[in-house]
């Protein structure tokens, strides 16, 4: 069994905690506020001093910061009174960043390892069987023991019943930004609409009601860092506005056409008029191949009798 010390002991850090204690492993947790009660009622030892807590020499340091606090906290830990082969694990939702970080701040002699627990406590509050675990091994000692010890620390999402996904960093980030940062975006843009519980709602619009709820839930801080600190976001919510403007086109272009042609339709009911020079006149009948008139919109269906002719003979 493990001695972990979780850095950053807010909504996350405490969820994870649970299941990491419930496997018998002993955790310790230090964090900017005082979490003392829940730490205590969570079986978890609390330190409001990161000195104190880098004394008992955990095995494994788990960061649950939040991204955007993550460099600060990292220089800030007195690495120096930590044994020198701790195990350094981080759970941020971006993985680049704070493998870039890790690499950057902490001695040689340190392993690492950085993983995203694709879930939350609102997805996997009711187990996290079949739940996407990403890690990548960063930095692991050659020795045996340093290699077992990563194992153990992984178990612990094995045993739970994650699905293991071994990848570098930087897939991580590419698939999450189309994924996890387009979930977030549409859950943030979903809720500047107050969507309201209607008496008639589809599944479909229950499934937005839950997409906001899950993405509201979390801090706009992590929305924020999954921003900022993935460069792939800023591509994504490009191809999102690009997206969102292509649909509107097509749309308004539908309609436009439409309209055209009502306008066509009523100018020439009753007498031969004149567009651009050209003589328009309706006629209700189906097109035949001898029809002489060239056919210019056909492609309503619902419009297949009242078809609008272009006469090209002026
Ligand atoms: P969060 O808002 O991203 O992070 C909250 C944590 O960051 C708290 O422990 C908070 O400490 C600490 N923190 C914030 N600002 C700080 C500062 N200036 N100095 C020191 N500590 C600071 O919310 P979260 O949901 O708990 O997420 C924690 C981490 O887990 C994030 O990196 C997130 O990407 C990752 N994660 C979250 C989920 C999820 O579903 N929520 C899933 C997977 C991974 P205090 O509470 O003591 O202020």
């Amino acid at each position: 069994k493990l001695k972990i010390a979780i850095i950053g002991f807010g909504n996350f850090g405490q969820f994870l905690a649970k299941t990491i204690v419930k496997q018998g492993h002993t955790v310790l947790a230090y964090s900017r506020s005082d979490y003392s009660e829940v730490a205590q009622e969570i079986g978890v030892r609390y330190f409001s001093d990161a000195d104190d807590l880098c004394e008992e020499h955990p095995e494994v340091i788990l960061l649950c910061t939040s991204i955007l606090s993550t460099e600060n906290m990292l220089k800030t830990l007195p690495l120096h009174r930590l044994r020198r082969s701790t195990l350094f694990a981080d759970v941020l939702s971006v993985k680049e960043f704070p493998r870039s970080l890790f690499l950057q701040y902490l001695p040689p002699d340190f392993d690492i390892v950085c993983t995203h627990p694709m879930f939350g406590p609102d997805s996997g509050k009711n187990g996290w069987t079949n739940l996407p675990f990403v890690f990548e091994k960063v930095r692991v000692g050659l020795d045996l023991t340093r290699d077992k010890r990563v194992e153990a620390f992984l178990d612990i999402f094995r045993n739970a019943g994650c699905r293991m996904v071994e990848m570098t960093c930087a897939s991580h980030d590419k698939h999450a930004a189309g994924s996890q940062f387009i979930t977030h975006m549409m859950g943030r843009v979903l809720e500047k609409l107050d969507l309201e519980d209607t008496p008639i709602n589809t599944k479909g619009y229950e499934s937005l009601l839950n997409l906001v709820d899950n993405t509201a839930r979390d801090s706009f801080e992590l929305f924020y860092g999954l921003f900022l600190y993935n460069k792939n976001a800023m591509e994504q919510l490009d191809r999102m506005d690009r997206a969102f403007e292509m649909v509107k086109k097509q749309l308004s272009g539908y309609l436009h056409d439409l309209v055209r042609k009502q306008l066509m339709l009523e100018t020439s009911q009753d007498h031969v008029g004149s567009i651009n020079g050209k003589s328009i006149e309706k006629k209700l009948m189906l097109p035949s191949p001898n029809t002489p008139s060239k056919i210019v919109s056909n492609d309503f269906n619902e419009k297949k009798h009242d078809l609008v002719m272009i006469n090209d003979s002026r």
